[in-house]
């Protein structure tokens, strides 16, 4: 527990912040000095943009849903685009900066409980076995960049290694699909930054993979191009992939609070591809998911992002995460036990038929 800066209770608040999560609703406009100042002490130490670019004389880069405008010279809100000469460079499109390793299946995946790789779904049309692909392997895909800048960052590390010259090629990286690989799943960071990467090594992939079985899974914040997201529901469709959103708030205000942008661009992104949901229903085209931040997701939220997926498509499947501190809200505790239950009762008031708690051996 600590003191609110600006309503002065005792509240769960992290200190990075320093404000509690009804003064981010109900004074935003007093909070947010507060919200810049964290955010800000996060980006300068790994020299990225304070905020997204907005140079009247830049460039408009349109990779992700940020949609910086990059002046002469600066880099974009991601950290690995940059205006040179008139024209955007950096990672993403034929160089990927990024890591790789082989994941056994079943693995963790966000979506393990409905995905094709890990569950009962989507045999025999997109899995080799009924159950989990014990046996098989995804090629996990981290994309060192990414479209937010979360507090409670879970993959923090990946900032290290935004401005390295690791380049890899969708050739080179699809070529690592062999035999055994069943499933590619990007992430990060999030694979936004470099979406036309992933895409193009997806491509590649799937028309080498020889009649056998290769699902192409994306797992992001949903803040990207609508272009790109279309291309994504494609790829996925037709390979028994799966895209999960994790939506970090519904609250615009506290979206900005906790990952320093805006979630507009995020609805409209998981409306639009939700809307494709039912073409595929086994296994599942879209996975929805939230991580309970302690102080800061709580019931109101909850209810809020649970009544929009339902109201989309109640059929949707809907993961709440259990927090682990990290970042700068390692002072944060671990989601209590009996927060997780409440949450998970909400989100089933809300009319969503298939809620699951993600990460239940931490509690
Ligand atoms: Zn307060």
């Amino acid at each position: 527990m600590r003191r609110c800066s600006i309503c002065g209770e005792e509240k769960i608040v992290s200190e990075s912040l320093g404000v509690c999560v009804d003064c981010i609703r109900e004074n935003f406009d007093k909070c947010l000095p507060f919200i810049k100042k964290a955010h800000y002490r996060a980006r300068k130490k790994y020299n990225l943009p304070l905020e997204i670019p907005q140079d009247e004389n830049g460039i408009q880069c349109e990779i992700c849903g940020n949609g910086c405008k990059i002046g002469e010279g600066e880099k974009g809100y991601c950290g690995i685009k940059e205006n040179r000469n008139g024209r955007i460079v950096g990672k993403g499109i034929r160089e990927g900066n990024l890591s790789f390793y082989y994941d056994p299946l079943p693995t963790n995946c966000v979506a393990s409980w409905v995905c094709a790789g890990c569950s009962e779904n989507g045999y025999p049309d997109y899995s080799y076995t009924k159950g989990a692909e014990y046996g098989y392997k995804n090629l996990a895909v981290f994309y060192h960049a990414c479209s937010f800048n979360c507090l409670f960052c879970q993959n923090y590390h990946f900032h290290n290694y935004i401005s390295s010259d690791i380049s890899i090629s969708p050739e080179e990286l699809s070529s690592y699909v062999d035999e055994k690989t069943s499933c590619i799943c990007y992430f990060g960071g999030d694979p936004g930054p470099q979406i036309i990467h992933s895409i193009l090594t997806s491509e590649i992939a799937l028309k080498n993979k020889k009649g056998k079985f290769l699902r192409i899974c994306w797992e992001t914040n949903g803040n990207l191009n609508k272009k790109y997201l279309e291309k994504m529901v494609e790829i996925s469709l037709k390979s028994g992939g799966c895209i999960k959103f994790d939506l970090k708030s519904y609250d615009e205000r506290l979206n900005i609070a906790l990952c320093g942008v805006s979630n507009k661009k995020v609805l409209e992104n998981f409306r639009f591809a939700a809307s494709f949901f039912n073409e595929r229903k086994n296994p599942p085209l879209i996975v929805a998911s939230t991580l309970l931040v302690p102080g800061y997701i709580d019931e109101e939220e909850i209810k809020k992002i649970s009544e929009f997926i339902a109201e989309i498509n109640p059929s949707i499947p809907y993961s709440l995460l259990v927090f682990y501190p990290e970042y700068y809200m390692d002072d944060l505790p671990i989601t209590p036990r009996q927060k997780v239950f409440s949450f998970y009762e909400i989100a089933k008031e809300s009319g969503l038929e298939n809620v699951n708690i993600g990460n239940l051996h931490l509690i």
